[in-house]
């Protein structure tokens, strides 16, 4: 028997662009106090098409679980698509109804040394994940510090992000990583640039191309990975080659 799960709705709070197709989008999940959901899950959008045809997507959860009924995400339009125009293009208080959370590409404790690698919007569940473990003492995982003070959990290993965008202006939240790497000494965001201008002074190419001055020899660390096929694929099997046991590597896949 199919499993009944609960339909949901939401009202769009703020919608802002991170770049020229990407946007930030936030809601408020209707009638309940708090909505919980492990950082990295997904939510499966509904809507009507103007054909009368109900379709269903899946958005990863760009912001932090917390206290209260608040989601956002992380979109990116799709040409031709249908869903991702339709959410780029809803105004304040639009409702929007969903269900969810679901998936399982979610940290696993003990939490090892990590490394994150995302292109695009891509980029989602990591931001839930590195908020959710920069806040001090977050769900019970941080312990006392020397001076009895909550230890974040982000400060329990080393953590890499390597992002790839097209342009310096895809780089989505990159203050906020860049804020993130310069209070935290063993968190190190590593954007990258397929087509990165002259003036560009960071890494160049394909993340792919970068693993390696992470990873260096070492097989005792995690790897999550997320984004199109083609670059989950490209960096699972770069992993594997060099030895990583598959239990090692997790991954979402975009399309
Ligand atoms: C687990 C999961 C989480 C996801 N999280 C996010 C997220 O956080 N943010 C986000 O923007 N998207 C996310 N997606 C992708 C999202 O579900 C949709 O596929 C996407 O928004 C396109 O839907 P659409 O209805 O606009 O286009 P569709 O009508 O489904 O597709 C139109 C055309 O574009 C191609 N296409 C589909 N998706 C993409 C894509 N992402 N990039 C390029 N071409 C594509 C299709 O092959 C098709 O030819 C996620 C997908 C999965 C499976």
């Amino acid at each position: 028997m199919m499993a009944q799960f609960q339909t949901y709705s939401a009202r769009l709070l703020r919608s802002v662009p991170l770049s020229e197709f990407t946007k930030h989008i936030e809601f408020e999940v209707q009638g309940v106090p708090r909505f919980g959901f492990v950082a990295g899950q997904w939510l499966s959008v509904k809507a009507m098409t103007p054909e009368g045809e109900e379709i269903t997507r899946a958005y990863s959860i760009a912001s932090a679980p917390s206290e209260h009924a608040r989601f956002a995400f992380c979109l990116n339009r799709v040409q031709d698509g249908y869903m991702s125009n339709y959410l780029c293009d809803l105004g304040e208080g639009a409702e929007i109804s969903f269900q969810g959370p679901f998936g399982d590409f979610v940290l696993r404790p003990p939490l090892r040394d990590t490394l994150m690698i995302a292109t695009g919007t891509g980029i989602a569940p990591f931001r839930s994940m590195l908020h959710g473990l920069s806040e001090s003492g977050h769900e019970g995982e941080g312990t006392a510090g020397r001076a009895g003070a909550p230890v974040a959990p982000l400060q329990q290993a080393q953590f890499w992000l390597l992002f790839g965008s097209r342009h310096e202006q895809d780089i989505c939240y990159r203050e906020e990583f860049e804020r993130l790497a310069a209070e935290h000494s063993n968190f190190h965001f590593m954007p990258t640039l397929s087509r990165g201008g002259p003036e560009w002074q960071g890494l160049r190419g394909y993340v792919q191309e970068h693993v390696k001055e992470v990873v260096v020899d070492r097989r005792d660390m995690q790897a999550y990975i997320c984004g199109l096929d083609k670059m989950v694929s490209a960096n699972r099997e770069l992993l594997k080659s060099l030895g990583w046991d598959r239990k090692s590597i997790r991954y979402e896949k975009y399309d």
